[in-house]
Protein backbone atom coordinates (compact mmCIF):
# COMPACT_ATOMS: atom_id res chain seq x y z
CA UNK A 1 0.00 0.00 0.00
CA UNK A 2 1.36 3.55 -0.97
CA UNK A 3 1.84 5.90 2.04
CA UNK A 4 -1.19 7.87 2.36
CA UNK A 5 -1.24 11.91 2.13
CA UNK A 6 -2.29 14.03 4.56
CA UNK A 7 -4.15 17.61 3.94
CA UNK A 8 -1.50 20.13 4.00
CA UNK A 9 -4.07 22.93 3.17
CA UNK A 10 -6.74 22.17 5.97
CA UNK A 11 -3.62 21.94 8.31
CA UNK A 12 -2.32 25.58 7.46
CA UNK A 13 -5.67 26.96 7.71
CA UNK A 14 -6.45 25.32 11.19
CA UNK A 15 -3.16 26.67 12.08
CA UNK A 16 -4.38 30.43 11.34
CA UNK A 17 -8.09 30.04 12.86
CA UNK A 18 -7.61 27.50 16.19
CA UNK A 19 -3.87 28.94 16.99
CA UNK A 20 -0.99 27.12 17.94
CA UNK A 21 -2.16 25.54 21.81
CA UNK A 22 -3.90 22.36 19.80
CA UNK A 23 -1.40 19.56 19.00
CA UNK A 24 -2.01 16.83 16.17
CA UNK A 25 -0.82 13.60 15.84
CA UNK A 26 1.41 12.25 12.55
CA UNK A 27 3.78 14.58 10.79
CA UNK A 28 1.36 14.09 8.04
CA UNK A 29 -1.82 14.46 10.13
CA UNK A 30 -4.92 12.58 9.07
CA UNK A 31 -8.06 14.16 7.92
CA UNK A 32 -10.85 11.81 9.33
CA UNK A 33 -14.98 12.00 8.05
CA UNK A 34 -16.79 8.81 9.00
CA UNK A 35 -16.50 6.06 11.56
CA UNK A 36 -18.13 2.63 12.29
CA UNK A 37 -17.15 -0.15 14.78
CA UNK A 38 -13.11 -0.13 14.86
CA UNK A 39 -12.98 1.65 11.44
CA UNK A 40 -12.53 4.91 10.69
CA UNK A 41 -12.12 6.71 7.05
CA UNK A 42 -10.33 9.73 5.47
CA UNK A 43 -11.30 12.83 3.32
CA UNK A 44 -10.04 10.21 0.36
CA UNK A 45 -12.08 7.51 1.62
CA UNK A 46 -8.59 5.44 2.81
CA UNK A 47 -9.99 2.97 5.57
CA UNK A 48 -7.61 3.08 8.96
CA UNK A 49 -8.01 0.49 11.67
CA UNK A 50 -8.41 2.27 15.23
CA UNK A 51 -6.20 1.08 17.68
CA UNK A 52 -6.60 3.95 19.88
CA UNK A 53 -9.63 5.38 20.81
CA UNK A 54 -11.13 4.51 24.07
CA UNK A 55 -13.74 7.21 23.63
CA UNK A 56 -15.09 5.54 20.85
CA UNK A 57 -16.34 2.19 23.73
CA UNK A 58 -18.66 0.36 21.75
CA UNK A 59 -17.44 1.58 18.19
CA UNK A 60 -17.62 4.50 16.32
CA UNK A 61 -21.28 5.71 15.56
CA UNK A 62 -22.80 2.70 17.60
CA UNK A 63 -26.36 2.34 15.84
CA UNK A 64 -28.17 2.26 18.99
CA UNK A 65 -26.15 5.52 20.57
CA UNK A 66 -27.02 7.16 17.79
CA UNK A 67 -30.84 6.30 17.63
CA UNK A 68 -30.58 7.34 21.36
CA UNK A 69 -29.13 10.34 21.36
CA UNK A 70 -31.46 11.21 17.76
CA UNK A 71 -34.83 10.30 19.92
CA UNK A 72 -34.37 12.00 22.53
CA UNK A 73 -32.78 14.81 21.22
CA UNK A 74 -36.00 15.58 18.66
CA UNK A 75 -38.31 15.46 22.10
CA UNK A 76 -36.53 17.33 24.64
CA UNK A 77 -33.10 18.27 25.94
CA UNK A 78 -33.00 20.59 29.70
CA UNK A 79 -30.91 20.75 32.66
CA UNK A 80 -31.00 19.09 36.08
CA UNK A 81 -33.52 21.45 37.43
CA UNK A 82 -36.72 19.97 35.97
CA UNK A 83 -37.43 16.44 36.69
CA UNK A 84 -36.51 13.75 33.91
CA UNK A 85 -37.08 10.11 34.13
CA UNK A 86 -33.92 9.73 31.90
CA UNK A 87 -31.56 10.77 34.33
CA UNK A 88 -32.62 8.98 37.30
CA UNK A 89 -32.65 5.83 35.24
CA UNK A 90 -28.97 6.14 33.99
CA UNK A 91 -27.82 7.15 37.42
CA UNK A 92 -29.54 3.92 38.59
CA UNK A 93 -28.08 2.24 36.69
CA UNK A 94 -24.69 3.11 37.30
CA UNK A 95 -25.35 2.78 40.83
CA UNK A 96 -25.53 -0.91 39.72
CA UNK A 97 -22.26 -1.36 38.21
CA UNK A 98 -20.83 0.77 40.61
CA UNK A 99 -17.99 -0.09 43.54
CA UNK A 100 -19.79 -0.68 47.17
CA UNK A 101 -21.54 1.75 48.58
CA UNK A 102 -20.52 4.42 45.38
CA UNK A 103 -24.16 5.07 44.45
CA UNK A 104 -24.81 8.75 43.91
CA UNK A 105 -24.03 10.50 40.53
CA UNK A 106 -23.44 14.12 39.66
CA UNK A 107 -23.43 14.69 36.15
CA UNK A 108 -20.53 16.90 34.20
CA UNK A 109 -19.54 17.30 30.47
CA UNK A 110 -15.35 16.14 30.67
CA UNK A 111 -13.28 14.66 32.64
CA UNK A 112 -11.42 17.23 33.61
CA UNK A 113 -14.73 18.78 35.60
CA UNK A 114 -15.42 15.21 36.90
CA UNK A 115 -12.11 15.61 38.84
CA UNK A 116 -12.22 18.80 39.31
CA UNK A 117 -15.60 19.01 41.27
CA UNK A 118 -14.05 15.75 42.98
CA UNK A 119 -11.59 17.79 44.86
CA UNK A 120 -14.24 20.62 45.50
CA UNK A 121 -16.14 17.57 47.00
CA UNK A 122 -13.05 16.08 48.66
CA UNK A 123 -11.87 19.96 50.14
CA UNK A 124 -15.26 20.37 51.79
CA UNK A 125 -15.63 17.19 53.47
CA UNK A 126 -12.10 17.54 54.65
CA UNK A 127 -11.57 20.85 55.73
CA UNK A 128 -8.42 19.91 54.14
CA UNK A 129 -6.85 21.84 51.30
CA UNK A 130 -3.79 18.97 50.03
CA UNK A 131 -3.35 16.64 47.30
CA UNK A 132 -1.37 13.94 46.77
CA UNK A 133 -0.89 12.67 42.85
CA UNK A 134 0.84 10.63 41.01
CA UNK A 135 4.43 11.61 38.98
CA UNK A 136 3.22 11.93 35.31
CA UNK A 137 -0.10 11.61 35.24
CA UNK A 138 -2.74 13.70 33.61
CA UNK A 139 -6.31 14.71 35.35
CA UNK A 140 -7.32 17.32 33.47
CA UNK A 141 -7.69 21.04 31.54
CA UNK A 142 -9.06 23.16 34.24
CA UNK A 143 -7.12 25.59 36.61
CA UNK A 144 -6.99 23.39 39.83
CA UNK A 145 -6.39 19.99 38.00
CA UNK A 146 -4.05 20.97 35.51
CA UNK A 147 -1.66 22.01 38.86
CA UNK A 148 -2.41 18.58 39.67
CA UNK A 149 -1.36 16.76 36.09
CA UNK A 150 2.26 16.83 36.76
CA UNK A 151 2.28 15.84 32.73
CA UNK A 152 1.58 19.00 31.43
CA UNK A 153 2.24 21.48 34.40
CA UNK A 154 3.82 24.51 32.76
CA UNK A 155 4.95 25.46 36.54
CA UNK A 156 6.43 24.62 39.64
CA UNK A 157 4.56 22.34 41.86
CA UNK A 158 2.24 24.63 44.20
CA UNK A 159 2.93 23.75 47.92
CA UNK A 160 -0.80 22.36 48.52
CA UNK A 161 0.69 19.32 46.16
CA UNK A 162 3.14 16.51 46.47
CA UNK A 163 3.73 13.80 44.15
CA UNK A 164 4.31 10.17 44.53
CA UNK A 165 6.25 8.11 41.93
CA UNK A 166 3.61 6.06 40.16
CA UNK A 167 4.61 2.00 40.16
CA UNK A 168 7.13 1.94 37.22
CA UNK A 169 8.21 -1.59 37.31
CA UNK A 170 10.11 -1.23 34.15
CA UNK A 171 12.42 1.57 34.94
CA UNK A 172 11.06 2.21 38.97
CA UNK A 173 11.63 -0.01 42.26
CA UNK A 174 10.46 -3.92 40.19
CA UNK A 175 7.79 -5.27 42.22
CA UNK A 176 9.19 -8.72 42.08
CA UNK A 177 10.95 -7.62 44.71
CA UNK A 178 7.35 -7.24 46.64
CA UNK A 179 9.19 -5.96 50.27
CA UNK A 180 11.42 -3.15 49.05
CA UNK A 181 8.45 -1.81 46.64
CA UNK A 182 6.18 -1.81 49.56
CA UNK A 183 8.41 -0.55 51.03
CA UNK A 184 9.75 2.18 49.04
CA UNK A 185 6.13 3.26 47.81
CA UNK A 186 4.97 3.39 51.58
CA UNK A 187 7.94 5.84 52.18
CA UNK A 188 6.81 8.06 49.31
CA UNK A 189 3.03 8.32 50.80
CA UNK A 190 3.98 8.63 54.11
CA UNK A 191 6.18 11.52 53.35
CA UNK A 192 3.83 13.33 50.60
CA UNK A 193 1.72 13.07 53.83
CA UNK A 194 3.97 14.70 56.22
CA UNK A 195 5.02 17.04 54.05
CA UNK A 196 1.44 18.29 53.83
CA UNK A 197 -0.12 18.77 57.05
CA UNK A 198 3.96 20.40 58.14
CA UNK A 199 2.53 23.28 55.35
CA UNK A 200 -0.84 22.92 57.07
CA UNK A 201 -2.89 22.10 54.03
CA UNK A 202 -3.55 18.54 55.45
CA UNK A 203 -5.24 16.05 53.32
CA UNK A 204 -8.18 16.80 50.80
CA UNK A 205 -7.65 13.89 48.84
CA UNK A 206 -4.87 11.40 46.59
CA UNK A 207 -6.62 10.99 43.10
CA UNK A 208 -5.66 7.42 41.68
CA UNK A 209 -5.55 6.40 37.80
CA UNK A 210 -5.63 2.28 38.18
CA UNK A 211 -3.90 2.02 34.85
CA UNK A 212 -1.17 5.16 35.53
CA UNK A 213 -1.42 6.08 31.96
CA UNK A 214 0.76 9.12 32.23
CA UNK A 215 2.99 7.18 34.05
CA UNK A 216 4.00 4.93 31.52
CA UNK A 217 0.84 2.06 31.36
CA UNK A 218 1.22 -0.22 34.42
CA UNK A 219 -1.08 -3.08 35.08
CA UNK A 220 -2.85 -2.48 38.13
CA UNK A 221 -1.01 -3.35 41.51
CA UNK A 222 -3.09 -4.12 44.61
CA UNK A 223 -0.26 -3.22 47.12
CA UNK A 224 0.15 -0.28 46.00
CA UNK A 225 -3.18 1.04 46.02
CA UNK A 226 -4.13 -0.92 49.61
CA UNK A 227 -1.67 1.15 51.03
CA UNK A 228 -2.60 4.81 49.26
CA UNK A 229 -5.60 3.80 50.38
CA UNK A 230 -5.14 2.82 54.16
CA UNK A 231 -2.69 5.55 54.67
CA UNK A 232 -4.61 8.55 53.31
CA UNK A 233 -8.10 7.52 54.71
CA UNK A 234 -6.03 7.33 58.30
CA UNK A 235 -4.33 10.95 57.72
CA UNK A 236 -8.24 12.26 57.36
CA UNK A 237 -8.05 12.47 53.49
CA UNK A 238 -10.56 10.75 50.77
CA UNK A 239 -9.33 8.38 47.70
CA UNK A 240 -10.44 9.81 43.99
CA UNK A 241 -10.04 6.55 41.74
CA UNK A 242 -9.58 8.63 38.34
CA UNK A 243 -11.50 5.79 35.70
CA UNK A 244 -11.70 8.11 33.02
CA UNK A 245 -9.43 6.24 31.58
CA UNK A 246 -9.76 3.04 33.11
CA UNK A 247 -13.14 2.55 33.49
CA UNK A 248 -15.86 0.68 31.90
CA UNK A 249 -14.20 -2.63 31.16
CA UNK A 250 -11.41 -1.47 29.36
CA UNK A 251 -8.80 -3.79 31.86
CA UNK A 252 -11.00 -6.82 31.56
CA UNK A 253 -11.69 -8.17 35.45
CA UNK A 254 -14.07 -5.66 36.56
CA UNK A 255 -15.68 -2.32 35.49
CA UNK A 256 -13.53 -0.27 37.55
CA UNK A 257 -10.01 -0.33 37.07
CA UNK A 258 -9.81 0.07 41.17
CA UNK A 259 -11.85 -3.19 41.53
CA UNK A 260 -8.58 -4.79 40.61
CA UNK A 261 -6.74 -4.19 43.68
CA UNK A 262 -9.92 -5.26 46.23
CA UNK A 263 -9.91 -1.42 47.20
CA UNK A 264 -13.14 0.68 47.39
CA UNK A 265 -12.74 4.67 46.80
CA UNK A 266 -14.20 7.11 48.29
CA UNK A 267 -15.29 8.84 44.48
CA UNK A 268 -14.74 7.51 41.13
CA UNK A 269 -14.55 10.42 38.56
CA UNK A 270 -15.60 8.76 34.68
CA UNK A 271 -15.49 9.94 31.48
CA UNK A 272 -14.07 9.41 28.12
CA UNK A 273 -15.33 5.95 27.17
CA UNK A 274 -19.08 6.35 29.06
CA UNK A 275 -21.06 8.49 25.88
CA UNK A 276 -19.46 6.67 22.96
CA UNK A 277 -17.83 10.25 22.02
CA UNK A 278 -20.88 12.29 23.84
CA UNK A 279 -19.65 14.50 26.05
CA UNK A 280 -20.91 12.82 29.16
CA UNK A 281 -18.93 12.46 32.45
CA UNK A 282 -19.91 11.76 35.69
CA UNK A 283 -18.82 12.41 39.62
CA UNK A 284 -19.87 9.49 41.95
CA UNK A 285 -19.40 9.03 45.69
CA UNK A 286 -21.39 7.09 48.83
CA UNK A 287 -24.60 9.04 49.92
CA UNK A 288 -22.30 10.13 52.98
CA UNK A 289 -20.24 11.75 51.59
CA UNK A 290 -22.52 13.72 49.51
CA UNK A 291 -24.60 14.58 52.32
CA UNK A 292 -21.81 15.58 53.87
CA UNK A 293 -20.51 17.81 51.07
CA UNK A 294 -24.50 19.40 51.04
CA UNK A 295 -23.92 19.77 54.89
CA UNK A 296 -20.81 21.62 55.00
CA UNK A 297 -22.40 24.38 52.08
CA UNK A 298 -21.60 22.87 48.73
CA UNK A 299 -23.86 22.04 45.79
CA UNK A 300 -24.19 21.72 42.51
CA UNK A 301 -25.31 22.79 39.28
CA UNK A 302 -23.69 22.59 35.28
CA UNK A 303 -26.13 23.79 32.43
CA UNK A 304 -25.70 20.89 29.86
CA UNK A 305 -24.48 18.11 32.16
CA UNK A 306 -27.30 15.60 32.88
CA UNK A 307 -29.36 16.54 29.88
CA UNK A 308 -31.95 13.88 29.00
CA UNK A 309 -30.20 13.59 25.72
CA UNK A 310 -26.94 12.79 27.14
CA UNK A 311 -28.72 10.30 29.75
CA UNK A 312 -30.40 8.17 27.04
CA UNK A 313 -26.64 8.49 25.51
CA UNK A 314 -25.50 6.69 28.39
CA UNK A 315 -28.25 4.67 29.02
CA UNK A 316 -27.88 3.23 25.51
CA UNK A 317 -23.81 2.63 26.44
CA UNK A 318 -24.55 0.97 29.33
CA UNK A 319 -27.07 -1.28 27.71
CA UNK A 320 -24.54 -2.80 24.81
CA UNK A 321 -21.71 -3.25 27.47
CA UNK A 322 -23.89 -5.42 29.47
CA UNK A 323 -25.99 -7.34 26.88
CA UNK A 324 -23.16 -7.98 24.61
CA UNK A 325 -20.93 -9.23 27.42
CA UNK A 326 -18.11 -6.45 26.72
CA UNK A 327 -16.27 -7.24 29.64
CA UNK A 328 -15.70 -11.03 28.29
CA UNK A 329 -14.69 -9.90 25.06
CA UNK A 330 -12.03 -7.63 26.45
CA UNK A 331 -10.67 -10.24 28.18
CA UNK A 332 -10.61 -12.62 25.82
CA UNK A 333 -9.10 -10.42 23.34
CA UNK A 334 -6.82 -8.85 25.56
CA UNK A 335 -5.39 -12.45 26.58
CA UNK A 336 -4.46 -13.31 23.06
CA UNK A 337 -3.40 -9.74 22.02
CA UNK A 338 -0.69 -9.64 24.86
CA UNK A 339 0.14 -13.57 24.40
CA UNK A 340 1.18 -12.84 20.26
CA UNK A 341 2.68 -8.96 21.62
CA UNK A 342 4.64 -10.57 23.53
CA UNK A 343 5.86 -13.66 20.80
CA UNK A 344 6.63 -10.58 18.61
CA UNK A 345 8.71 -8.36 21.46
CA UNK A 346 10.90 -11.72 21.13
CA UNK A 347 11.66 -11.71 17.34
CA UNK A 348 12.33 -7.88 17.80
CA UNK A 349 14.74 -6.65 20.39
CA UNK A 350 13.97 -3.15 20.08
CA UNK A 351 10.61 -3.77 21.72
CA UNK A 352 12.07 -3.72 25.76
CA UNK A 353 8.88 -4.53 27.49
CA UNK A 354 4.84 -5.22 26.64
CA UNK A 355 2.89 -3.99 29.65
CA UNK A 356 -0.59 -2.94 30.90
CA UNK A 357 -3.92 -4.40 31.19
CA UNK A 358 -7.17 -5.34 28.93
CA UNK A 359 -7.23 -3.58 26.21
CA UNK A 360 -4.62 -0.81 27.37
CA UNK A 361 -1.14 -1.52 26.42
CA UNK A 362 1.99 -0.07 26.37
CA UNK A 363 4.96 -1.27 24.25
CA UNK A 364 8.23 0.00 25.45
CA UNK A 365 10.94 1.08 22.38
CA UNK A 366 14.88 0.70 23.84
CA UNK A 367 17.80 0.75 21.82
CA UNK A 368 19.46 -1.58 24.13
CA UNK A 369 17.60 -4.10 26.37
CA UNK A 370 20.22 -4.15 29.10
CA UNK A 371 20.67 -0.76 29.46
CA UNK A 372 16.78 0.22 28.58
CA UNK A 373 18.19 3.29 26.83
CA UNK A 374 15.08 4.73 25.03
CA UNK A 375 14.75 4.51 21.84
CA UNK A 376 11.87 6.94 20.46
CA UNK A 377 12.96 7.07 16.96
CA UNK A 378 12.28 3.67 16.23
CA UNK A 379 9.13 4.34 18.17
CA UNK A 380 7.97 7.37 16.36
CA UNK A 381 8.93 6.31 13.06
CA UNK A 382 6.99 2.67 13.39
CA UNK A 383 4.05 4.83 14.37
CA UNK A 384 4.30 7.12 11.18
CA UNK A 385 4.75 3.76 8.90
CA UNK A 386 1.37 2.09 10.46
CA UNK A 387 -0.39 5.04 10.25
CA UNK A 388 0.56 5.21 6.55
CA UNK A 389 -0.37 1.69 6.01
CA UNK A 390 -3.73 2.01 7.66
CA UNK A 391 -3.48 1.12 11.06
CA UNK A 392 -3.80 4.18 13.82
CA UNK A 393 -1.49 3.68 17.34
CA UNK A 394 0.60 6.67 19.62
CA UNK A 395 3.23 7.29 21.06
CA UNK A 396 3.82 8.97 24.95
CA UNK A 397 5.93 8.60 28.13
CA UNK A 398 8.34 10.98 29.02
CA UNK A 399 10.79 9.63 26.56
CA UNK A 400 8.29 9.47 23.68
CA UNK A 401 9.54 5.64 23.11
CA UNK A 402 6.29 4.41 24.09
CA UNK A 403 3.69 2.62 21.86
CA UNK A 404 0.14 3.23 23.01
CA UNK A 405 -2.61 0.86 21.97
CA UNK A 406 -6.06 1.48 23.35
CA UNK A 407 -8.87 0.70 20.45
CA UNK A 408 -12.15 0.55 21.33
CA UNK A 409 -13.84 -2.38 23.77
CA UNK A 410 -15.51 -4.04 20.55
CA UNK A 411 -11.81 -4.50 19.19
CA UNK A 412 -11.57 -8.24 18.22
CA UNK A 413 -9.47 -11.25 16.66
CA UNK A 414 -9.72 -10.37 13.38
CA UNK A 415 -8.23 -6.81 14.07
CA UNK A 416 -5.75 -8.11 16.58
CA UNK A 417 -4.12 -9.86 13.55
CA UNK A 418 -3.79 -7.24 11.45
CA UNK A 419 -2.55 -5.11 14.41
CA UNK A 420 0.12 -7.26 14.67
CA UNK A 421 0.84 -7.90 11.26
CA UNK A 422 1.04 -4.36 10.05
CA UNK A 423 3.71 -3.82 13.53
CA UNK A 424 5.61 -6.51 12.76
CA UNK A 425 6.21 -5.03 9.21
CA UNK A 426 6.77 -2.00 10.75
CA UNK A 427 9.63 -3.30 13.05
CA UNK A 428 11.29 -5.32 10.29
CA UNK A 429 12.04 -2.34 8.31
CA UNK A 430 14.65 -1.10 10.84
N1 LIG B 1 -8.22 11.92 33.67
C1 LIG B 1 -7.50 11.15 32.86
C2 LIG B 1 -6.80 9.94 33.44
C3 LIG B 1 -7.39 11.44 31.50
O1 LIG B 1 -6.66 10.67 30.72
C4 LIG B 1 -8.06 12.58 30.99
C5 LIG B 1 -8.02 12.94 29.51
N2 LIG B 1 -6.95 12.47 28.81
C6 LIG B 1 -8.79 13.37 31.87
C7 LIG B 1 -8.87 13.00 33.20
C8 LIG B 1 -9.49 14.61 31.39
O2 LIG B 1 -10.58 14.29 30.59
P1 LIG B 1 -11.19 15.34 29.56
O3 LIG B 1 -10.22 15.51 28.43
O4 LIG B 1 -12.50 14.73 29.15
O5 LIG B 1 -11.39 16.62 30.29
Amino acid sequence: MSPFSGNQELLARRRKVLGPAYSHFYRDPVQLVRGEGVWMWDAEGRRYLDCYNNVASVGHCHPEVVDALHRQAQRLNTHTRYLHDSIVEYAEMLAEVLPGDISVSNFVCTGSEANDYACQIARRVTGNKGFIVLRGTYHGATTLVRDLSPAIRPDPCPDYICEIDAPDTYRGVPSDDPDRFAAHHAAQIDSAIETLQQRGHGVAAVIVDSIYDGSGIFAPLPVYQQQIFSRVRAAGGLVIADEVQSGLCRLGDHYWGVMDSGVVPDIVTMGKPMGDGHPLAITATTPDIMQAYVDRGGEYFNTFAGNPVSAEVGKAVLRIVERDNLLGHVKDTSDDLFARLRALADKHPVIGDVRGKGLFIAAEFVADRATRAADAATCMSCVEWMKDHGVLVSRMGAHGNIMKIRPPLVFGKEETDLLLETLDAALARH
